[in-house]
């Protein structure tokens, strides 16, 4: 085999699985059918579990560098300001839960640190290689590119994005319903005269011309600017159809938008696929589902998903864990995507505000046949939750958890003996995990909780330990 994983797509997810790869020692290449990152704006909210998914990745401080907070949204009207507009539920960081809002980070900003963050592990990404055919045995995976050799490795990740070919060369069909039939346009700009202090929202006027909103992109000079058209009609991407919405929805003069550094459009649908695997091949990210922006969910969920892949290859490839593990990717991934595709619709309808959930802090895996809770009286805090941080006996949970490996966390209770890539932190019962043995598997999910340590031994070889 040429590598043991092709990653087929270079953006947040197959970025986040390579550097989950790397950081194993698993051998992996992704390769990317472009000559350079993507270079928009479009997944730029970057939620608090993410944030923690970031931290363990060692991408924190450079995500923190590059972005800010969401500033707060400014109703428009008749060339005045007509009141402020909370996108979002307040919330308060705790002990346990360091980040609250959304951290805005354009994406094509996010990629270039992921990337950075790839390459200083000793990874890369092959640019201007596109996949265009993919066969499978029970040994490995054969791709075919359009140009250049073909790669042999023994499992792939499609992570080439919503329209994915790898899934089409699979024969893996997509459920889902147009979510909005109307397109919307989403454009990086440069805009003189308007501040960078609100997310400036100019509601449809009564010429019947859809919204139209402007977003400074923080850490840099740009916004993010979205209008919706009406059904059946194509907004014209140039900068003189820019022109036109500007100068029909606000009171800003047209030529105020100098640039337009990037353009798109899209109709949002909310679709799932099928299946998430087949075979020696994964869907991950947008390959698996697609759904409206409106929740800020899309690139969330596929760092997730390449999060919650990335160990178990590792384990499988690396560790000596048996295959079947790798089974728990779709049957952990797949409901989550369902769950998010039901909340970004309802969030792009107005039926459901930005806040907790769309916080993903509380998703999880109870439901898992790789979680085991075998405490006779479970506390609030259960196996498959994500795993809280906190501070126990002077450290700091997300710094002991911060690696590839698993942690067992011993509170108001002694630690049994454990195999040595098991790191260990306990001391006294605290509020958040109460009292007892909770396995943190590497992608900070409670696997495992105990009041002893009877069957912990059994549970661990379930992943090679
Ligand atoms: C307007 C808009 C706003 C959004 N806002 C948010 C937000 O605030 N928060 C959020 O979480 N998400 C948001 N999203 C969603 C987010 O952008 C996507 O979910 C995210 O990009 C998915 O990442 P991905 O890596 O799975 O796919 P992609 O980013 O699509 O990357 C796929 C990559 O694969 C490559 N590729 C495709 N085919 C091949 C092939 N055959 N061979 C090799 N390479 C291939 C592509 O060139 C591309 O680089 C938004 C999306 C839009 C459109």
């Amino acid at each position: 085999m040429d590598t043991d994983v092709l990653v087929v797509g270079a953006g947040p997810t197959g970025l986040a699985l390579g550097i989950d790869l790397a950081r194993r020692g698993v051998a992996a290449l992704v390769v990317e059918q472009a000559g350079a990152l993507f270079p928009g704006s479009r997944g730029k909210g970057i939620q608090p579990r993410t944030m923690e998914v970031f931290d363990d990745l060692g991408v924190l401080d450079a995500i923190r560098a590059a972005g800010g907070p969401y500033p707060v949204g400014m109703i428009w009207q008749d060339g005045r300001r007509a009141g402020e507009h909370r996108m979002f539920d307040p919330a308060e960081a705790s002990e346990d839960s360091p980040y609250t809002g959304p951290w805005m980070v354009p994406q094509w900003r996010t990629q270039q640190i992921l990337r950075a963050r790839l390459e200083e592990l000793g990874g890369k990404v092959a640019f201007g290689r596109e996949v265009v055919g993919l066969t499978q045995d029970a040994d490995g995976v054969r791709a075919e590119f359009a140009s250049g050799e073909p790669v042999t490795a023994r499992y792939a990740v499609a992570a080439d994005g919503g329209r994915s070919t790898v899934r089409r060369l699979l024969g893996i069909g997509m459920t889902g319903e147009t979510v909005d039939p109307n397109p919307t346009l989403v454009a990086d700009v440069r805009i003189s005269g308007l501040d960078r202090d609100n997310w400036h929202v100019f509601p449809p006027g009564g010429d019947g011309d859809g919204f139209l909103a402007i977003c400074p992109l923080a850490g840099t000079e740009d916004f993010q600017l979205v209008a919706r058209f009406p059904e059946g009609t194509t907004p014209d991407l140039s900068l003189e159809g820019i022109w036109k919405v500007v100068a029909a929805r606000s009171h800003l003069a047209p030529q105020a938008v100098t640039q337009v550094r990037w353009a798109s459009d899209f109709r949002p649908r909310a679709a799932l696929a099928d299946r998430f695997r087949s075979g020696r091949v994964f869907l991950a990210g947008d390959a698996a589902h697609v759904h409206s922006p409106a929740g800020g969910q899309g690139l969330n969920t596929s760092v997730q998903d390449a999060y919650n892949l990335g160990w178990k290859l590792g384990a499988v490839l690396t560790g000596g864990a048996p295959a079947s593990l790798l089974d728990t990717y779709e049957e952990e991934r797949r409901p989550i995507a369902a769950d998010m595709l039901a909340l970004s619709t309802s969030v792009h309808r107005g039926e459901t505000r930005r806040g907790e959930a769309t916080r993903q802090l509380g998703l999880g895996y109870r439901d898992s046949s790789l979680t085991q809770e075998t405490r006779t009286a479970p506390t609030a805090l259960r196996a498959g939750d994500r795993a809280p941080d906190g501070e126990l006996d002077g450290v700091r949970l997300f710094d002991a958890f911060r690696g590839p490996h698993w942690t067992l966390v011993a509170v108001g209770t002694k630690a049994p003996a454990l195999p040595e890539p098991v790191h260990g932190v306990s001391g006294a019962e605290q509020a958040t995990y109460s009292k007892g043995l909770f396995l943190v598997r590497p992608d900070g999910y409670v696997g495992w909780a105990g009041d002893t340590g009877d069957g912990l031994r059994q549970y661990l070889g379930r992943a090679g330990l």
